[in-house]
């Protein structure tokens, strides 16, 4: 019987070790979080990135609204089935801080000269209960496998936070790794049906 090891145990691992026993392999994960982890991407990009839900103030339905104010923007959806909105403000920013509330001061300096509804929406950002902050971060690989080993998922193809569909992305991934992956080697290779799918989202 064939066995296969797994790394990383979010989406993109145990979407693959579920077909693979489907099909009578068996798979090994292994994740080195021991629980839920908070963090982020790794590779610096010089831009930041914080995340939070408000009411929805806007009456957005099921759309959102964009303000974009030179290198920075402020983006609004709403989410919920239209009874919260979802805010993200991303700006430039180097040495991002590791606390909640220099992050804040950090965003909100970002955005004090920004107009539009931006005021508004930072005054909804310190009662959050979900607020998020990370650097942006990519790397860019060669080829997304190589030998008997290969990524899927954000480890190969992480979409941007402006155009979400990464958890999509990270299951569509092992069903077309799987596709063109034939049950008698487990050597992977970019799929023709997935590529697509990446480029439009
Ligand atoms: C703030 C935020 C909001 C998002 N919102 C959405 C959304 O609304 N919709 C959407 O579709 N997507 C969203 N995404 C993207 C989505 O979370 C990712 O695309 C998805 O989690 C990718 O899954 P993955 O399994 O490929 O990678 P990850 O979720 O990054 O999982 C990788 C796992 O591997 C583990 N690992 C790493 N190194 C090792 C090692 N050496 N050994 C063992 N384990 C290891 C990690 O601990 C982790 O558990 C969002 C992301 C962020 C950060």
């Amino acid at each position: 019987m064939k066995h296969v090891l797994i790394s990383g145990a979010s989406v993109a691992g145990p979407a693959p070790a579920y077909w693979l026993h489907h099909h009578g392999m068996r798979a090994t994960i292994v994740e080195r979080a021991a629980a839920v982890r908070p963090g982020g991407p790794s590779h610096p990009m010089d831009y930041a990135f914080a995340t939070f839900s408000t009411a929805n103030f806007l009456n957005l339905d099921y759309s959102g609204l964009s303000h974009v104010a030179g290198d920075r923007s402020v983006n609004v959806f709403a989410s919920k089935h239209n009874t919260e909105a979802r805010v993200m403000f991303m700006f430039p920013a180097q040495d991002v801080p590791r606390n909640r509330d220099a992050q804040q001061h950090a965003v909100r300096t970002a955005f004090a000269q920004v107009g539009w509804r931006a005021q508004d929406l930072l005054a909804a950002m310190p009662s959050a209960t979900d607020f998020y902050f990370d650097e942006l971060g990519q790397i860019t690989m060669p080829t997304w496998s190589t030998g008997r080993v290969a990524l899927v998922g954000d480890a190969g193809y992480c979409a941007s936070p402006m155009s979400g569909r990464g958890t999509s992305q990270a299951l569509l991934g092992r069903t077309c790794w799987r596709a063109n992956c034939p049950h008698k080697t487990l050597t992977s290779r970019p799929s023709r049906s997935t590529k697509p799918h990446y480029a439009t989202t």
